[in-house]
């Protein structure tokens, strides 16, 4: 029978979400629902000095937000829990025992000054920062060098230890990446990572190897930083599970900024994390703004991520993410760095800003556009402007432009616009214009606009020279859908009042 498909997303709670993490969650989760799978959110939270208060809800509420939940976490519960590291220390412990025992590990007992010292002495100008390995380890202080009596010794009298794996002098390692095909390393060139540290916990690698085993993971996508540590997780699994229980990897591609490598620069500029919460950045001391806040729908952002690295084969770019379950294959992944383009990230936006309908774009815009809570009336209005101005918003932050000037006056008329072709006559008009509204009913905005074209005729003036001023008078400047709607929208009393507003400023 085939495995049930699981999954994992493992974060260490040290910061914020950035796209490249969410596109690691994007891709698991896409490859669960296609395969009637579970996808996992383990919180990897071994090294207690990196740890962020409040980074683990922060996670969980990006992903809410994201629409990606797991099916298995410390916030949704599991039969494979705890998801937390930190809560199953006691399982690492005996598997580094096990590994002491059968001596494919063992407890090295060196100060950090005598590292320090170590690598001074060692260091050639061909090797400068010398590693622990085969080449030195007989000469440091641990287990190997020191026998068995004096090894006893030390753990009696207390001595703190970190427990490292004994790499083999000269194997190759190799597993299939599902991205990647054959890849191979040299254990030669490896060194004798730690496994468990002074504090008892275990590092990542030892960590990683037996949850994913404890927690039956079948494929594990991740980024392709991670490569260089599969060797040591190669070799853990050979040795505590067998090779033939290990999960198949996916290294996904690196994502790249316009200039190469995504930098912290980029970062900052184009608000990489997802959402910025009421959360410090501990890296940078401030609430960055992130996706969420500069105005992404995040079926949008989505969207876009699961394009960095991915296609479906056709020219294809909108996806929903339903779609995105139904055609994701993980041979339509390539290996090469993905391109971020924030320019290009904006048209997957405005894309879906428009394709959206109103009911979902309605409390987008009701959230930025009112600080307390409004009326049905008043929502019923909204309704409409949403309608009338989506195609205009690329990013939902634009709705403050595009559609405050319908629930708010102006604050300042780009009264220079009309000015200079300004005339007693075009006065006369919108006197006339103003009190047309206040006093009868012009019918909808194709019946407005004639009227206005009718009477601007009959006084010889250009209906067109006389759009933009009425446009400035209701809106405060160029910009804004057709004139005659807004005016519906607004009503005749409140587009008499910015008329009559309007004319008090000119002269
Ligand atoms: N804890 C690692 C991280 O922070 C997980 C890497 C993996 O998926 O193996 O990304």
């Amino acid at each position: 029978m085939e495995k049930k498909v699981r999954v994992r997303f493992a974060p260490s709670p040290t910061g914020g979400l950035h796209l490249g993490g969410v596109r690691t969650v994007l891709f698991n989760y896409l490859f669960a629902k296609k395969h009637n799978g579970s996808f996992i959110v383990r919180i990897e939270d071994t090294d207690q000095r990196r740890y962020v208060p409040g980074a683990e809800e922060y996670l969980f509420d990006c992903l809410r937000w994201c629409g990606l939940e797991p099916n298995e976490s410390v916030q949704h519960g599991g039969s494979f829990g705890p998801y937390r590291q930190s809560e199953r220390k006691s399982l690492y412990k005996k598997y580094a025992d096990q590994l002491i025992e059968q001596e494919l590990a063992y407890y090295a007992f060196d100060t950090p000054e005598e590292l320090e010292k170590m690598r001074a002495q060692l260091a050639t100008p061909s090797n400068p920062s010398p590693q622990y390995d085969r080449q030195v380890r007989l000469q440091l202080r641990n287990s190997l060098a020191l026998g068995e009596a004096k090894t006893k010794e030390l753990l009696d009298a207390g001595t703190p230890y970190v427990v490292r794996i004994k790499m083999p002098e000269q194997e190759t390692l190799r597993f299939t990446d599902l991205i990647r095909g054959e890849v191979s390393f040299d254990t030669a060139t490896l060194d004798d990572k730690v496994l468990l540290k002074a504090d008892g916990m275990p590092t990542y690698h030892l960590a990683v190897v037996v949850d994913d085993h404890h927690m039956q993971i079948t494929h594990a996508f991740r980024g392709e930083e991670w490569l260089p540590s599969a060797p040591v997780h190669i070799l853990l699994w050979k040795h505590l599970f067998g090779l033939e229980q290990m999960p198949q990897w996916a290294h996904l591609p690196l994502i790249l900024g316009p200039n190469g490598k995504l930098s912290k620069r980029d970062g900052a500029k184009y608000g990489f994390p997802v959402f910025a919460m009421n959360w410090t950045d501990p890296s940078t001391g401030e609430v960055t703004e992130g996706f969420k806040e500069k105005g992404f729908l995040p079926e949008a952002f989505l969207n876009l991520l699961a394009l960095l690295g991915w296609n479906d084969g056709s020219e294809k770019e909108i996806f929903t993410l339903q779609e995105l379950i139904d055609s994701f294959s993980i041979e339509r992944i390539h290996s090469a760095g993905a391109r971020f383009d924030y320019e290009k990230a904006k048209w997957f936006n405005h894309e879906w800003i428009k394709k959206s309908s109103t009911d979902r774009l309605l409390p987008e815009f009701e959230q930025r556009l009112f600080t307390n809570a409004i009326s049905g009336a008043e929502r019923e209005k909204l309704k409409q402007v949403v309608a009338l101005v989506k195609d205009r918003c690329t990013l939902l932050t634009d709705c403050n432009e595009q559609a405050g000037f319908f629930f708010t006056e102006p604050a300042q008329l780009d009264t220079t616009a009309i000015t200079g072709k300004w005339s007693a006559e075009k006065r006369a008009f919108f006197e006339w214009l103003a009190n047309q509204y206040q006093t009868s009913s012009l019918g909808d905005a194709a019946a407005q606009e004639l009227l206005f074209k009718e009477k601007a005729a009959s006084l010889q003036l250009k209906a067109g020279e006389l759009l933009l001023p009425l446009r400035i008078m209701l809106v405060g400047g160029k910009f804004g859908p057709g004139v005659f709607d807004i005016a519906t929208v607004l009503g005749p009393t409140v587009t008499a009042q910015r008329i009559a507003r309007a004319l008090t400023l000119l002269p």
